[in-house]
């Protein structure tokens, strides 16, 4: 009872409270102002730190170090099958990435086999590229899913004559002192101006055969994968959050 009254008195309160603000400007905040963004003529904001312009792959190494040997041609990097995959030399936590990618127009194969590479978070996470333009496969594996984790809300997919858009919002899972993930990955995937992925829970690692895994680390690389598949990447921007 004791504590019912403190309750309803401390209600009463907190309305008299807001009931007593009469002044508009009294909920204002002014300090801090949000930093200025600009563009430049393609785009890409001030604050991001650009991972591919169309002229060179300066900002990516093979697994061993080496200068990228993908194509860089026309403003575009396409994967050199057996190649293998590409890294960033810088890591990464919380981060907003841009990203354009498309498969090969002439269409070679079908399911995992068509115009398959893949956006790798942290060097651990995939957000799968797959050309899933009438392109049937398992709905955990097409386009924009969260790879053998989490479907795409919708196929959001273009022809593979034009050009995929993925904007993606990652936040990094964070790990105790004894290496014990105590929050999981988030993700947010917009394909083309569409919500496909909405804050979804990355459970741990995407392999290819088997369950999640949750090896604790600090950031890391994006890693863009040779699925031996010529699919074509440009306009590729990063901005730490
Ligand atoms: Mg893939």
């Amino acid at each position: 009872m004791k504590s019912f009254f403190l309750l309803f008195s401390t209600f009463y309160f907190i309305l008299s409270l807001s009931a007593q603000i009469t002044d508009p400007v009294a909920t204002e905040v002014w300090e801090p102002e949000p930093r200025h963004i600009t563009f430049n003529a393609h785009n890409v904001p001030s604050d991001a730190i650009v991972l591919f312009d169309g002229t060179n792959a300066d900002a990516w190494v093979h697994a061993d170090g080496t200068p990228a040997k993908w194509k860089v041609e026309n403003g575009t990097m396409t994967v050199v099958a057996r190649t293998g995959a590409i890294f960033t030399k810088e890591s990464f936590g919380d981060a907003q990435l841009h990203i354009e990618w498309s498969a090969p127009d002439v269409i070679v194969g079908e399911g995992q086999g068509r115009g398959n590479s893949g956006v790798f978070l942290q060097n651990k996470y995939e957000v799968q590229v797959l050309d899933s333009y009438q392109n049937r496969t398992y709905s955990n594996g097409q386009a924009g899913s969260i790879y053998k984790q989490t479907m795409p809300l919708v196929n959001a997919m273009k022809s593979p004559e034009e050009w995929q858009v993925y904007d993606i919002i990652f936040k990094a899972p964070v790990f105790n002192a004894d290496g014990i993930k105590v929050s999981s990955a988030t993700v947010t995937v917009i394909h083309n101006g569409v919500v496909i992925q909405n804050h979804t829970e990355i459970k741990g690692t995407t392999p290819y055969i088997g369950l999640p895994q949750n090896p604790a680390h600090g950031d890391g690389p994006i890693q863009l994968q040779d699925h031996g598949n010529p699919v074509s990447f440009r306009n590729i921007w990063i901005r730490k959050l």
